[in-house]
């Protein structure tokens, strides 16, 4: 069972990843896009009239396929930083994990998320007596 700081840890790690690999995917897009222009400007230019259209047809394709794999990539690295729930294995993403920090429990199996940090363990029976005894 997770323990709640863990979980929060965990969190704010995969913030932090999909924040750099939003940045770096917005980067890269733009980049990508602006070589892609440039090339098609430079092919008006210096390739066959015949050619022209399967040579940025081509350079079209290969930027959304890299930028498709840019994605997949970062939806992989986001995916295996999401917590999962511990009874149900259910990926805790959006709103699962909003509920799962409101509550403690899961929103599909309804199952508890966090185990008792080590100060929230309960006392010994003895000493629970102990104070129940004192004036
Ligand atoms: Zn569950």
């Amino acid at each position: 069972m997770l323990k709640r700081k863990a979980f929060e840890e965990r969190l704010a790690e995969r913030k932090k990843v999909e924040r750099r690999e939003d940045r770096r995917l917005a980067l890269l897009s733009v980049g990508l896009g602006a070589a892609q222009l440039l090339f098609l400007r430079w092919a008006d230019k210096h390739v066959v009239r015949g050619t022209r259209l399967a040579v940025a047809g081509s350079v079209f394709l290969i930027y959304m396929v890299l930028i498709a794999v840019l994605v997949w990539r970062r939806e992989r690295k986001v995916r295996a930083l999401s917590p999962r729930c511990p009874q149900c294995g259910g990926a805790l993403r959006g709103m699962s994990e909003r509920v799962a920090l409101a509550t403690g429990r899961c929103d599909k199996c309804g199952g508890e998320i966090f185990g008792l940090e080590e100060s929230e363990t309960p006392p010994p029976f003895e000493d629970v007596g102990a104070r129940r005894d004192r004036p």
